[in-house]
């Protein structure tokens, strides 16, 4: 299965009870020209609406965010956990994100990222289980990264705030435009 054929399993998938609530599930978009995956926590009504992540006012704020530090959306893989949005936003729960997370572990498999950024706790939570850390708080782990093999591929998984967080608290701004700029620059130091 390569990943169109995966994005239209995705579109038409009932594994959960999200399906019931959608307009539009979200597959993911981008490319791996920088060998980066950015995912993030659910679609919300914007992306349940176009069928495309990250296009709100948090994907603006990430779009323009990576403009600044001189690199195209497109240039980059953008998913989220969970491929459909919970209703009023909510956060999907564990069950949701269980039955949701072969999708986005197929998706590693196929596009073989050597980094992927969690944008917020849910993605940090689930991508980082899957190397053996346990979160509960992102202040814990937000700006760090961590080597580890998923899906049968040797990945750095780096952490930063959801750029909806961001929105809600400007003064998170300067931090998270950091975390960018070092989890694409390639010059990392803080490996833990
Ligand atoms: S959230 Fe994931 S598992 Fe649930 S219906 Fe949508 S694609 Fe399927």
């Amino acid at each position: 299965m390569d990943l169109e054929e995966l994005s239209r399993e995705i579109l038409t998938c009932t594994k959960c009870p999200l399906h019931k609530y959608r307009t539009h599930a979200v597959p993911g978009e981008g490319s791996m020209k920088l060998g980066i995956m950015m995912v993030g926590e659910a679609p919300g009504a914007d992306e349940d609406r176009t069928g495309r992540p990250f296009v709100g006012a948090a994907g603006r704020l990430l779009t323009e965010t990576l403009a600044r530090l001189g690199v195209s959306r497109d240039d980059v893989y953008i998913t989220n956990v969970v491929k459909c949005r919970p209703p009023n936003n909510r956060t999907p729960t564990r069950e949701e994100v269980e039955a949701c997370l072969p999708y986005l572990l197929r998706q590693i498999e196929l596009l073989r990222p050597r980094r992927i950024v969690a944008l917020g706790l849910t993605s940090a939570k689930t991508l980082l289980s899957l190397v053996g850390k346990r979160v509960e708080k992102i202040g814990d782990v937000r700006g760090r990264c961590f080597r580890g093999r998923v899906a049968g591929v040797e990945v750095e998984i780096c952490v930063t705030y959801h750029p909806a967080a961001v929105l809600r608290n400007p003064r998170l701004k300067e931090e998270f435009m950091g975390d960018l700029a070092t989890f694409l620059g390639g010059g990392l130091e803080r490996f833990f």
